[in-house]
């Protein structure tokens, strides 16, 4: 049974429904990708798109991911690149 305190969240990339432990929280501080630090913004990702983009994220979806974030940030940068530097320090 689920407990309705349990916070929801969806994933920007895939726009699944999780629960907030099966989701990394993410934000944008001036301009770079960041983990959150409790101030601000936040957005999440799910493990399931994060393990497909450490592994096999095809041309399409690496554009598609990239402009998902530039759209959340309201700007342009290599976003995913940053994404793959934080995955690689939390994991
Ligand atoms: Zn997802």
């Amino acid at each position: 049974m689920t407990s309705l305190k349990e916070v929801i969240r969806t994933c920007v990339f895939c726009k699944t429904k999780y629960t907030q432990k099966e989701l990394l929280r993410l934000k944008f501080e001036d301009k770079k990708l960041v983990l959150y630090n409790n101030y601000g913004r936040s957005f999440y990702i799910c493990f399931n798109c994060i393990d497909k983009v450490q592994t096999n994220l095809t041309n399409k979806e690496y554009k598609k991911l990239e402009r998902t974030l530039c759209k959340e940030c309201k700007n342009n940068g290599s976003y995913i690149i940053q994404l793959k530097e934080i995955i690689i320090d939390v994991r």
